[in-house]
């Protein structure tokens, strides 16, 4: 890194003969020189303040009138070039009044070789340095950019030739994301040796020369920047250095006021002034410490200039002064801005940058000298990847670590870190697996816990289901059981009511049931039993595949089947149906009977054959040829058995297809007569259910019986009017109809209500069943029970 402020060096033009020389002096004494400018007096009423007589300038050289071009570059240019050809940016730009010989030094005089200026001998320098160092492979390329009222332009442009300046594509700024500066439409000209740069040069200054006209002297008016752009790597090494020196020729500093300009050319001084001022003021910002802002975006000078001026640009500054009698103010000026531009410090840094595509090479090359030793120590080339074989011998070695239970084991693999490598990352992965797996063991086991949890709270439902069940069903038979009762009670009284004026009846009818209960228990059972096994219990109780009647929905069913107005067609089907049984079985036995004579008929034919035949041997006659009687008569009963067996056998066809379509009719009948009840249960519980929820849901009904039993032994004392029928569905048309109880003559005792037990399933239970079946019989008997 190089620190230095930035050079100002001053060089003052020749004066002409007619030229009237200022008064000066240039001090080289001390380490740095001074220029001293002594204003006239008569000069005093001009715009410089008149108090002051002298002004001293300092300067790190002060090149005199006499001064040469090749002793102006080796000074100024040379040191600067150098640092160019290392590696560093560098800027040489020259800033005066227009005729101060900006560019006399910078590009240098028409008429003689030796007149050359700053650019032809940098590059002759350069290319001549570059010529002597073969150590490292160099690139050069120039571009030569004007800057013309804030517009840029390439002045190596081929189209220059035919274009007007201002008809030419301008030259733009692009900021990349890293704030870099790229000068869109400024061709790169890649220069081998120094005449080609020189020709770029020499057409870069034609094309400004043909641009300038009369009316136009862009020349004076305008910038022009010719830079040297350097890259340097050396031979297989992967770093590039890349370097650009700028040699700027600025446009005329002098003031508006003083060229007295008008119009066009008043709008180019305002530019150049501009321009001027902005890079005055890039120049400030840069002499100022901690200054974080530089205004280079003012200008397009400040802006292409903006790697090159400050910060890490070895800059350097000559300041052209025309030091005659006239131009004093101006030289002022100039000495002024070169004054402040000697403030700024740069830190200038080689611009290194790694080639990407010479750093693979170079790391690959790394890579196997690398490989190459470790072959050599290790005494085995190592491939990238480890053999089948070493992973399996690395898995084993894992294992039998892990499994290992002193915890000073080791895991040694020896000094290989693609083992090593391997090694962390199998133990990842089985600890991962681990964890995964237990993970999973804990999500198995609370869905087991939530299972079975599930299955506890279903058992629990279809408890309370069954419960309710129950509850319906006692609730149900207790209704029936009140409505025998009050059946019993009404056909008593009817009964009592009908025999008034019979003593015989009245004796014979007025039951007592109490004493009645006794002998009829037995036998209505029994009968009810008979009854109730004469249905097909299978297709009854079996309503639903899986699911049986319960003990007392079978019961219920029972007693239903008995009010049921089919259950007569049923059993007058039944009667009928025995009765064919009967005929048909002794129809059968008559068949068998005659076949079995009609054989034995045959029989006795065929031994009368026989006979006659004998005797047709021991006395031949024409007795054989005489019909035989007897055989006549066999022949004629066996006609007639043969006759009567076919009217049997029809009359038994018959009575089959009677049976079978009463057996159709039978079935039919108790299908309505199981789904009738079906409809009648489900309405009985389901109106139980709105009657009194409290019961059905209680869990526990030893409390809700009491109640029944309340209820029932209530409606005992009641009596009600006679119906035709004890159908459940009739049950508001029985209310409708009933009547103002009047005296009841005996009272029916509850059958021991209290003993029965909740779940229906008892002998009590049976006993009531009994009990209400008697009833209806004897009630059947005497003709006041249902039709
Ligand atoms: P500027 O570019 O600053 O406007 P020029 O470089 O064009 O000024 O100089 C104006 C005239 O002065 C030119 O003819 C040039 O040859 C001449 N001139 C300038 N400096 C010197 C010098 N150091 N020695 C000889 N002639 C010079
Ligand atoms: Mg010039």
């Amino acid at each position: 890194m190089v620190q230095e402020t930035i050079r100002v060096y001053a060089r003052l033009k020749p004066l002409g003969r007619r030229q009237q020389a200022g008064i000066y002096s240039v001090d080289d004494e001390k380490s740095l020189p001074s220029l001293e400018i002594i204003v006239p007096h008569d000069l005093a009423d001009g715009f410089i303040n008149n108090k002051r007589e002298s002004y001293k300038f300092k300067f790190h050289k002060i090149f005199d009138q006499e001064a040469k071009q090749d002793v102006v570059f080796d000074n100024i240019a040379k040191p600067v070039a150098e640092c160019v050809l290392a590696g560093y940016n560098g800027t040489i730009f020259a800033y005066g009044q227009t005729g101060s010989g900006k560019t006399f030094t910078i590009t240098g005089g028409a008429e003689h070789y030796n007149d050359r200026g700053i650019i032809p001998r940098t590059l002759s320098f350069i290319f001549d340095q570059l010529q002597k160092d073969s150590s490292k492979v160099y690139t050069t390329h120039v571009s030569y950019l004007e800057i013309y009222n804030e517009c840029g332009y390439d002045l190596l442009d081929p189209r220059h030739d035919a274009s007007r300046l201002e008809d030419l594509p301008k030259v733009t700024i692009i900021e990349d994301s890293d704030q870099n500066i790229h000068l869109k439409n400024l061709s790169l000209h890649q220069a081998t040796s120094e005449e080609e740069a020189l020709n770029l040069l020499f057409l870069g200054d034609t094309n400004r020369m043909i641009a300038e006209t009369p009316m136009n002297q862009a020349s004076t008016r305008s910038h022009c920047i010719f830079t040297i752009h350097i890259s340097s790597k050396e031979p297989g090494s992967a770093t590039l250095r890349r370097s650009k020196l700028h040699l700027v020729d600025l446009a005329g500093s002098e003031r508006i006021a003083k060229t007295g300009l008008g119009g066009h050319l008043l709008t180019e001084a305002k530019y150049i002034n501009l321009s001027l001022h902005y890079l005055e003021q890039v120049i400030i910002a840069l002499a100022e410490k901690n200054r974080s802002h530089i205004p280079y975006r003012n200008s397009m000078m400040t802006s292409v200039l903006r790697d090159s001026l400050g910060g890490n640009c070895m800059t350097t500054m000559i300041a052209t002064l025309s030091i005659d009698k006239r131009n004093i103010d101006e030289s002022i000026s100039t000495c002024r801005f070169a004054q402040r531009v000697a403030l700024i410090k740069n830190e200038a840094v080689l611009n290194e940058e790694i080639d990407p595509r010479l750093m693979i090479v170079q790391l690959k090359k790394e890579i196997q000298e690398l490989k190459d030793e470790l072959a050599l120590v290790t005494g085995k080339q190592r491939t990238s990847e480890l053999s089948q074989e070493e992973l399996l011998q690395l898995d084993e070695s894992i294992e039998l670590f892990l499994k290992d239970n002193d915890p000073d084991s080791t895991l040694d693999v020896g000094a290989d870190m693609r083992k090593i490598k391997y090694c962390f990352i199998r133990l990842k992965q089985l600890l991962n697996h681990s964890k995964a797996s237990d993970k999973k063991q804990l999500l198995q086991h609370i869905s087991e816990e939530k299972d079975a949890n599930e299955a506890e709270k279903e058992e629990l439902k279809k408890m309370k289901e069954l419960l309710q069940q129950r509850n319906n069903e006692i609730n149900i038979l207790i209704n029936m059981i009140k409505k025998e009762k009050k059946k019993a009670r009404d056909a008593l009284f009817q009964l009592n009511t009908a025999s008034a004026g019979s003593t015989v009846l009245e004796q014979s009818l007025s039951i007592n049931l109490n004493e009645s209960r006794s002998p009829f228990s037995c036998s209505s059972l029994k009968e009810a039993k008979d009854f109730g096994s004469s249905f097909h219990r299978s297709s009854f109780l079996c309503r639903k595949p899986g699911e049986k009647m319960s003990l007392g929905c079978q019961e219920a069913f029972e007693v239903f089947k008995q009010d049921h107005a089919d259950s007569i067609t049923i059993e007058d089907h039944k009667q009928l149906l025995k009765q064919r049984f009967a005929e048909a079985k002794c129809l059968g036995e008559k068949l068998n009977e005659e076949k079995d004579r009609i054989n034995h008929l045959k029989g006795a034919i065929t031994q009368r054959h026989i006979q006659r035949a004998a005797l047709a041997v021991s006395s031949p006659s024409e007795e054989l040829n005489k019909l035989d009687p007897v055989e006549e008569k066999l022949r004629r009963q066996i006609e007639e058995g043969k006759q009567s067996y076919k009217t049997m056998f029809n009359h038994l066809k018959g009575l089959k297809i009677e049976i079978e379509h009463l057996q159709l009719l039978m079935e039919k009948a108790k299908m309505k007569l199981q789904k009738d009840f079906e409809v009648w249960w489900s309405e009985e519980a389901t109106n139980l259910q709105q009657e009194k929820p409290e019961m059905v849901n209680s869990s526990n009904t030893a409390t809700t019986y009491p109640q029944f039993i309340k209820s029932s032994q209530h409606l005992s004392t009641n009596s009600f009017s006679e119906t035709s029928r004890v159908s459940p569905k009739e049950d508001t048309v029985e209310k409708r109809n009933s009547i103002a109880p009047s005296n009841p003559t005996s009272e029916i005792r509850t059958p021991s209500t209290s003993s029965v037990p909740l779940t229906g399933d008892s002998q009590a239970d049976a006993d009531i069943l009994a009990f209400i079946k008697a009833r209806q019989n004897i009630l059947q008997k005497k003709g006041l029970g249902n039709k």
